[in-house]
Formats: C-alpha cells, structure tokens, sequence
C-alpha cells in the first residue's frame, strides 16, 4: 500500500496543453463549457470564469446565472458567451445534451441558497465537474454524493475553503497542506487544487504537482473565479481534469507573472490575468 508522495514543480514541457489546432475542426472540438455562477453582488464572477474559459480556448461556453442577475450579465459578459437563467431545481439533464463537455459550478454563487440539489445531480451526472468558492462551502454538505460519484471532479479551495470542507483548522492544515491534500484527493477521489502562493495540485493516485508560477499581485478578487474558468475551459479540449488542472494553474500564474514583468504586481487584477493569456499561450 505505498502511497507516492514525491513532490514536483510543474515544467511547461510536460503539460498536456496546449495542443496546435487540426484544420479540419469546428468549436465543438474544443469543448461546450457550461459554466453556473454569480449571484446577486458577485454578479462578475461568472463573467472572469467565462473570459478564463474562452481565453484558454473553450469552443462554446454558456453561462447559467440566477433570474435576478441576468440583466447585468448579459450587458456586461463577452459577446462570445451564450447566458441563459436557472434555479435551485435545476438537474443535470436540463444543461447536458450531446456536446456538452464538462461543467463548472461555484464562482460567487453564494451561501444564501441551497444548492446541495444542484451539486447532487451534477455529481451524479456524467460530465466532468469543476467545483470552485462556494460551490466547495455547498459540498460540505453532499460528502456522500462526493464519494460516491462516478464522474471525474476538480475542487479548487483556496486554503480557508479547505478548511472549512474538511473541518481542520487552517493553521493544522498550514503545518501539512501536502498530507491533507493528497489524503482527500485519494479517499475522495478528486482533484485537489490548493491555492496559494505555491499552488498544489493533488491527484487522484497520490500525484503532488507544486506549481512555478504565479505572484502576490495575484491575490485580489476574481484571480481564481479566472483560473476556475481557464480550468473548464482546457478540460473541455479533451484534456483530463487533472492535466487541465495542472495546466490551468501553471498558465493562470505566468499570465500574472507576464502581466507583473512589465507593470508590477500592485495594479494586476483579475482582467490582467485574462488580457496576458494571450501572450502565455501563444
Ligand atoms: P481566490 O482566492 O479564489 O480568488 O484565488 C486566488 C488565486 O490567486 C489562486 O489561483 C492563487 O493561487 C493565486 N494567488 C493568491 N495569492 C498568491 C500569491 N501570494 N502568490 C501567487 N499566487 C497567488
Ligand atoms: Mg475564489
């Protein structure tokens, strides 16, 4: 019963993304992402995840925010993304159908509603998962659905977030991040991506990824609901979760180091993640 447990920093050589575009191809090669955030003032979260998404090449991605935001998402959100409205009832055969490729649920949905409903159907569906912010907090509550999932899933806690999921103070957590990760990774079977300065990815077989990129400018609203959405958007190009994890969190911390090279760390915000994508994944 030997659990690996050597740690690595990631090397942009041994990515699995990106990959050169075959000519003969339309958007649907590159994934339908369906993205569920936002909520009544963090109505920008969906719309940074969209942007992560379609920055990072996702084919096709639709939004799905609550009734009482849809207004300000659709004038502010890209042209590109389609918006559509949903509630708590939702299930996951009301947003699958044949192109969909993999979803993400979390960014600034918020703690109000229950969305436990949501998060069951989705786990119990099969499409991969990308579960970020309070979509984790919602989690908590679904533990059993969580193991008992048959469909690939990425958590993206920072480490307060962590915390609370697995109920371990976060200076304990502080002391061992890479005995805990990989512990939840393993009996949960999911992937583990714990944010922080040196970003951790934790894979289902005991795999411990550290990531090289990345700066203190990053820490500021909307930095991750980015790398959630650049997450699902690399996995919706037939790339694993656990490589576009890897690969989201490499790309999402040069964009910020690309962005601080020639600016400085003190003005990133998370659109300067998302306007540098451009030169990181060239
Ligand atoms: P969130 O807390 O969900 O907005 O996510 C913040 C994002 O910014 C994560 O991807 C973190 O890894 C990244 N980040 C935050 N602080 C730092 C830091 N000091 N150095 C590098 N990356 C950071
Ligand atoms: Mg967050």
């Amino acid at each position: 019963n030997s659990i690996p447990n050597e740690k690595y920093y990631t090397q942009e050589s041994d990515l699995k993304f990106p990959e050169k575009r075959k000519k003969n191809t339309h958007k649907y090669d590159y994934g339908s992402v369906v993205i569920i955030a936002g909520s009544k003032g963090m109505s920008g979260a969906g719309i940074l995840a969209i942007e992560g998404a379609l920055k990072s090449g996702g084919g096709l991605v639709t939004c799905y925010v609550p009734q009482d935001i849809y207004m300000p998402v659709v004038a502010r959100a890209p042209a590109e993304a389609l918006i559509k409205t949903y509630d708590c009832n939702i299930t996951f055969d009301d947003i699958k159908n044949d192109r969909k490729k993999v979803i993400l649920v979390g960014p600034g949905i918020g703690r109000a509603k229950n969305y436990s409903f949501i998060l069951e159907h989705l786990l119990e569906g099969s499409l991969p998962v990308v579960i970020d912010a309070d979509g984790i907090h919602h989690l908590a509550v679904v533990g059993d659905a969580l193991k008992e999932s048959k469909t690939p899933v990425v958590i993206t806690p920072h480490f307060a977030e962590f915390s609370k999921l697995i109920d371990v103070p976060r200076e304990d957590i502080l002391k061992d991040p890479i005995g805990y990760g990989q512990k939840f990774a393993m009996e949960y079977q999911v992937v583990v991506v714990l944010k922080g300065y040196r970003t951790m990815v934790f894979g289902t077989n005991g795999e411990i990824w550290f990531n090289s990129t990345g700066n203190p400018g990053m820490a500021t609203g909307g930095s991750g609901d980015v790398l959630a959405g650049m997450i699902a958007g690399i996995a919706g190009q037939n790339v694993d979760l656990f490589e576009a994890a890897r690969a989201g969190v490499y790309f999402h911390g040069k964009a910020g180091d690309y962005y601080a090279d020639q600016f400085g760390e003190s003005t990133l915000t998370a659109h300067s993640i998302i306007t540098s994508l451009k030169h990181v994944l060239k």
